[in-house]
């Protein structure tokens, strides 16, 4: 099916993981694919661990867009992982069997103070550090939306929209629909603050700025996936979709809203 064969393998260095990786690793020599050691020659990442070893894996390898990144987790299937480690032979009998298809992910562009932009799979996050509430002014585009005083906002993609999202009530956004969810955490509403209260979602052409209100409370916690970004000041967090998008190796019997099934109901 796919004329890539250039294989980094991804995972926890420990001499578990080792054990574990290691009849994979055998077994894609076997059938063809090259091992390779620096993620510069890979043309396919393969992740093995949970979901958070697959948003690792693309935040170390840098979101590549000319990579096919694949999933195989040590437990359960998770939303990233559409392997288990005990599947191996239907892996690679479903590569050569064209069982699969490739998925493209939208991702967000990140840009905190004008600085170089990064991305995130999951979501971005803003969070008060401290125990009091922080205010962020919410841009549109260039309409000034609305001013937000609480604990901080969620801002996912549509995968990402069954993680944190999903856990301040935010909906389950079809990945086939490139878009952003902004979703509150906690927010005060009274006669003096208001927000919208609801998650809302924003098109693919819209771009976000968060302005971070200097009000003395000014060192939130930025979190990318499962990152925390180390910025003493943030001011200014601009968030759009990316150009790019990530290509994700997936069985075609193995659909998003399987498993929102059969993780949910
Ligand atoms: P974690 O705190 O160890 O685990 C969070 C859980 O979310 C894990 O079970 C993880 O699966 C799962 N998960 C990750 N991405 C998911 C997705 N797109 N859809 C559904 N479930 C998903 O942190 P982590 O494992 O490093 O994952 C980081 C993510 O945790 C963040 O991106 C954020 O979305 C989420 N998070 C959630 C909350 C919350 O719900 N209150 C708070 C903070 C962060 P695995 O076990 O396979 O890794
Ligand atoms: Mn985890």
């Amino acid at each position: 099916m796919i004329s890539r064969k250039n294989l980094y393998f991804f995972f926890k260095q420990t001499p578990e993981m080792q054990d574990i990786v290691t009849p994979l690793k055998n077994l894609a020599e076997v059938h063809g694919f090259h091992l390779v050691h620096s993620i510069k020659e890979a043309n396919i990442v393969v992740s093995v661990g949970g979901d958070n070893a697959f948003l690792q894996a693309l935040r170390k390898t840098g979101f590549r867009e000319d990579c096919l990144y694949i999933g195989v987790n040590t437990d359960q299937l998770g939303f990233y992982t559409d392997f288990t480690i005990n599947d191996q032979e239907r892996m690679i009998q479903a590569m050569k069997n064209e069982e699969l298809e490739v998925r493209r992910y939208p991702v967000l562009e990140v840009s905190v103070n004008n600085e170089k932009p990064i991305f995130c799979l999951n979501e971005c996050s803003i969070r008060s550090n401290v125990i009091k509430t922080f205010v962020i002014d919410v841009v549109i585009d260039d309409f000034a939306f609305e001013t937000f005083r609480g604990d901080g906002m969620i801002v996912s993609t549509p995968t990402g929209s069954t993680a944190y999202n999903k856990s301040v009530r935010g909906a389950v956004i079809d990945p086939t629909l490139p878009s952003m969810q902004v979703s509150e955490l906690a927010s005060l509403n009274n006669n003096q603050y208001r927000t919208l209260g609801s998650p809302f979602v924003l098109g693919p052409d819209r771009t976000l700025l968060l302005k971070v209100v200097q009000d003395g409370n000014d060192h939130p916690i930025i979190g990318a996936d499962n990152e925390a970004l180390s910025l003493r000041h943030a001011k200014n967090i601009r968030i759009k979709l990316a150009d790019r998008q990530i290509k994700v190796l997936k069985l075609k019997t193995n659909s998003f809203w399987q498993k929102v099934q059969r993780n949910f109901l």
